[in-house]
């Protein structure tokens, strides 16, 4: 028999996604009721602080009512329209056309999806229909990274080097292959400077790629800061030896700018943060505020160009989804994009992620914190066993899940990544909200350090 909380009904009836079903069926849902600025409260009446602005994604907080407007606004007037042969409607059209004008590296088209990860699958059929186009079918090898994310549909997920989103579905399918993450805390080697590891790791790409054969290899794909892998910066020099290796092997490169994208970095993309040249951007997120589900693919004119070419050759591009550049989540985005200009959001992360930055890298003599990483408003406190060694805790111990589970009831809610936790809180957030953040966050790694030396 079913009982009537929201509680019950949940472990009833709610397969959640992303979820250890085991522990859930133990402690059940948080159930979250509503938001205001950058807190949201459960149905307790309980207040959180979302210090993960929700999954790296409420960019405008929790109660931008422009938004909610511009939903019902474009409701009313067309609630939905599809773009599928020849047809348009004006918010996806001036939603295209915002974006290739604040693309960060001269863009020529964009290709609308729902999510993330349907965007980076997108991106996988674009890269292989433009090898085709050029007469090249064998170049589709795709060269992801471990640790990076990039989504959890077939091929996205195979883009992703986390084994457990590989594990028990026979991924990643063929011709998707990863190279070395770039966390110089954790893969540095013993007198290795941070530059002298970003060659290392440039030269195992080449490696990688001379070893494959180059005209089979067509893709490289990054965040320009590692999000769900544990917010892992790169070396400063890392994507400049890159680049070069990918431009000498005609290797299109592949921003997924999903958690970067739109200021979260201290610039509107994390390709200007670290001076990248991507061919194609994917963005998502914080596209919208999260508000309604709306993501992108941003293409450069050389492969606009190839794929024009094919379609009079071969024939239609045989891709796109019933909610591709759906007019609502359109006009959000619309909406969501002026507010950033407006208020200069980028403006206002660079000024406050100092108390973000700075508040966190205090913790650095704590007795469990390894290292803490981050730039603008996205950062990661790495959690040891000890600090000398950098040893981590027993896995079994799930220690970043202790951490969170503190810090939530503190009223603060970050994200464990095995032992890191996550901090990406909404663009909006005040100093004083960021200090607060800081504070209850030192008093979950002290709970934390008082159950494991109990
Ligand atoms: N790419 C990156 C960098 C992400 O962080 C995510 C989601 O967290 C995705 C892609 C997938 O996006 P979605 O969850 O909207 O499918």
């Amino acid at each position: 028999k079913v009982g009537n909380s929201a509680a019950s009904r949940d472990k009833a009836f709610y397969l959640h996604p992303y979820t250890n079903l085991k522990t859930h069926e133990e402690v059940g849902p948080l159930v979250i009721e509503r938001g205001a600025g950058v807190h949201v409260f459960d149905d307790a009446g309980k207040a959180y602080i979302e210090g993960m602005a929700g999954l790296w994604c409420t960019a405008l907080g929790f109660g931008e009512e422009r938004l909610v407007e511009a939903a019902t606004r474009q409701m009313r007037k067309l609630p939905f329209y599809h773009a599928f042969g020849h047809k348009a409607h004006d918010p996806g059209i001036d939603l295209a056309e915002a974006l290739i004008r604040i693309a960060p590296v001269p863009m020529s088209k964009v290709f609308f999806t729902n999510s993330g990860s349907e965007a980076n699958d997108t991106v996988v059929k674009l890269v292989w229909y433009y090898n085709n186009a050029l007469g090249r079918p064998n170049k589709k090898k795709i060269i992801a990274r471990q640790k990076g994310y990039h989504g959890v549909t077939v091929a996205a997920a195979s883009l992703t080097g986390l084994p457990h989103l590989h594990r028990d579905f026979d991924l990643p399918i063929a011709g998707i292959l990863h190279t070395d993450c770039p966390h110089f805390y954790r893969y540095g080697e013993e007198g290795e400077t941070e530059e002298d590891f970003a060659i290392r790791l440039a030269d195992q790409l080449e490696q990688l790629i001379l070893a494959e054969g180059p005209d089979t290899v067509a893709a490289f794909i990054a965040e320009p800061v590692m999000g769900a892998g544990g917010v892992i910066v790169p070396p400063a020099t890392y994507f400049d030896r890159i680049q070069p290796i990918l431009k000498r092997y005609d290797i299109l490169f592949i921003a997924d700018e999903v958690i970067c994208g739109f200021g979260r970095t201290g610039s509107m993309f994390g390709t200007q943060t670290f001076g990248l040249k991507p061919d194609i951007i994917t963005v998502a997120k914080a596209l919208s505020s999260a508000y309604l589900p709306i993501a992108g693919v941003m293409i450069s004119e050389p492969i606009y160009q190839a794929m024009v070419r094919q379609s009079e050759k071969i024939g239609t591009f045989g891709h796109g989804y019933t909610y591709s550049g759906h007019p609502v989540p359109a006009a959000v985005a619309l909406e969501t994009l002026k507010i950033y200009e407006e208020r200069d959001v980028v403006g206002h992360v660079r000024a406050v992620a100092p108390h973000l930055q700075d508040g966190l890298r205090r913790f650095s003599g704590h007795p469990l914190v390894g290292e803490v990483r981050g730039v603008g408003l996205i950062a990661g406190v790495e959690v040891v066993a000890d600090k000398a060694t950098k040893a981590p805790f027993d896995p079994k111990l799930a220690i970043g899940g202790h951490v969170a589970r503190f810090a939530q009831e503190h009223g603060l809610i970050v994200r464990a990544m095995g032992d890191t936790i996550g901090f990406s809180p909404p663009l909006v957030i005040s100093p004083s909200e960021l200090d607060d953040l800081v504070e209850r966050f030192g008093k979950a790694l002290d709970d934390t350090l008082a159950m494991v030396t109990e």
